[in-house]
């Protein structure tokens, strides 16, 4: 028989059907035993009745989250979840589960599980609803992403994850042994999409694993990490950049709350709140200001605490949770971001409900512009040969940004750390599962 999924029993009443999935719940009393189906598109009751002998006298004993296929008469239920229950006629075991479970899948309430535990058993912990809703929602803010750069033109690149050069300075890289010769994990695609610019792609855009090699023991940062990269030539400025991105973010958030939104409020108890365009902006300089009147004292960059401190007053005074900062000092960007006149940079960082999500810049693309600032900011010219070539035969203006995709689903979902918003977690400490 085919396997029908549970979220198309609907147009099935009446009939016998098969479902599969893992065994989620399991209630016995003496005249019916009551056992729930969970796959990846919902949960099921199925009920076993003592007419069907073999099945009501051995279901019970199944351990929990074994894997099952079920075959029996699909009924209209009131009582039952979803409104419809399956009578069990047979069922077979695909997998058994060990009767002990590591952590429990329906926890019942004021159930404590550890952080660390349910990362260890990342799998189980990912069989919950809940857990996996967030990857349905990467899909579709992903999706949505992407189908928003191809919109406006853009082409898809993958750019080597083992390079020759560190992108973003030397402190937070993986060096890998490559053939006998020292090579690095890519820290973001930065120098590849730039050189697709010389090439005259014009648009690209990239999804694609960042590595860094970051010792800090916070919530919002990995040693793997999903980045989505865009890059855009022919800029006049760091605005066209940003306006590209907070359309791009509001029609992928729009479309997740189309078609997530229900589920989201039912498992996570909040509306998805799209954004308006444009989202506010306010310079560093600003920032220092606004900062300086609460107490708090942050120049040139902000520290977790500033953004923080920002996002709140940004949704006070904007009842908006988005911000762009930006006119950021030179002295404190990588050099090739562009300068301006006034030793500014044509550089921005956007800020979702206090929590940096993206960095973003027009960058230097005149040859020996790049190259005089790559000397002042003291670096060794030597390394760098290749990619400053890309500039040397020609290279439209440009610019771009980098997005941390599950910075943005932690913020979304309200999540209290990036460690739910991954699939597995890579950190100094966790190299496992
Ligand atoms: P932060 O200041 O938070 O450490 P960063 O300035 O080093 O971030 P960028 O190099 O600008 O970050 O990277 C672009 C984006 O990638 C960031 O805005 C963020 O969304 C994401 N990101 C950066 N580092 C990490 C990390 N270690 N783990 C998860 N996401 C990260």
């Amino acid at each position: 028989m085919e396997r029908i999924l549970i979220s198309e029993l609907g147009k099935h009443v009446g009939e016998k059907v098969c479902v599969k999935g893992f065994l989620h719940e399991l209630r016995g009393q003496s005249k019916v035993k009551f056992v729930l189906l969970r796959e990846s598109s919902g949960i099921i009751q199925c009920v076993a009745l003592p007419e069907s002998k073999e099945v009501f006298a051995t279901i019970e004993k199944v351990p929990k989250e074994s894997v099952l296929k079920i075959m029996g008469i699909l009924k209209l239920e009131k009582q039952a979840p979803g409104g419809m229950e399956i009578a069990i006629e047979e069922y077979e075991i695909l997998s058994k589960a060990s009767l002990e479970l590591p952590i429990q899948v329906v926890e019942k309430g004021g159930e404590e599980i550890s952080l660390p535990l349910r990362l260890d058993y990342r799998w189980i912990e990912l069989r919950k609803p809940k857990q996996a809703l967030i990857f349905k929602i990467w899909t579709t803010l992903e999706e949505e992403m992407r189908h928003y750069c191809l919109k406006k033109g853009c082409m898809q690149i993958h750019s080597p994850k083992i390079i020759g050069t560190p992108s973003e300075g030397g402190a937070e890289v993986f060096t890998v042994d490559y053939f006998g010769r020292k090579a690095f994990l890519a820290q973001s695609p930065q120098f590849y999409k730039q050189m697709a610019m010389s090439a005259g792609f014009e648009k690209v855009f990239e999804s694609g694993p960042v590595f860094r090699a970051d010792r800090s023991h916070t919530v919002r940062h990995l040693a793997e990490f999903t980045g989505f990269d865009v890059e855009i030539s022919f800029i006049e400025s760091e605005e066209e950049l940003m306006r590209f991105e907070e359309e791009m973010l509001t029609h992928a958030i729009a479309k997740v709350k189309e078609k997530h939104g229900t589920e989201i409020q039912k498992l996570f108890g909040f509306e998805i709140k799209v954004p308006l365009v444009p989202f506010p902006r306010l310079s560093m300089g600003e920032c220092s200001k606004v900062l300086k009147e609460v107490g708090v004292i942050e120049e040139g960059d902000l520290s977790s605490e500033g953004e923080k401190k920002i996002g709140e007053i940004i949704k006070e005074k904007y009842s908006h949770e988005f911000v762009f900062v930006t006119g950021y000092k030179y002295s404190k960007r990588p050099f090739y971001h562009m300068k301006t006149k006034e030793e500014g940079t044509k550089s921005f960082e956007l800020l979702y409900s206090g929590m940096e999500i993206t960095t973003g810049a027009q960058r230097e693309h005149r040859y020996e512009v790049l190259k005089e600032q790559a000397i002042g900011k003291g670096l060794s010219l030597e390394p760098l040969a290749d990619y400053l070539s890309f500039f040397k035969y020609g290279c439209p203006p440009h610019g771009g940004f980098g997005i941390g995709t599950s910075r943005i689903l932690m913020q979304l979902l309200h999540l209290g750390t990036i460690r739910e918003a991954v699939l597995l977690t890579r950190t100094e400490e966790r190299l496992t599962p």
